[in-house]
């Protein structure tokens, strides 16, 4: 379960950014592709976390060179495009593993 040490990470960024302020929430963004499981994630929030976890799931696009444009792929499914099935590996998204945000308690 390497959410547990990657949340470990989070907080620590979390509570170095937030000094001696109560954190109330972390959002983070992540791709339905990054290797990383929701419901692990919110398990290993229970045990290494501060305040709320807010999840922004991001679904994995492709670009297709045929059509022109990203596609959004189902986690499961080959690298191609869902529109007309040309193989595609141009990832666009659904690796994303960052921070969007931390909410602090304001100062007393
Ligand atoms: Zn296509």
């Amino acid at each position: 379960m390497h959410e547990l040490g990657l949340l470990t990470g989070v907080i620590g960024a979390a509570k170095k950014a937030a000094g001696d302020r109560p954190i109330l929430r972390v959002a983070l963004r992540v791709g339905t592709r990054s290797g990383v499981v929701e419901d692990a994630l919110y398990a290993a929030w229970q045990v290494v976390g501060e305040g709320e976890l807010v999840l922004e799931l991001i679904p994995a696009t492709v670009f297709c060179p045929s059509c022109a444009c990203e596609q959004e792929i189902d986690e499961f499914f080959a690298l191609t495009c869902p529109a007309c099935g040309t193989p595609t590996a141009d990832l666009r998204h659904g690796r994303e593993f960052e921070i969007t945000y931390v909410d602090l308690a304001t100062d007393p």
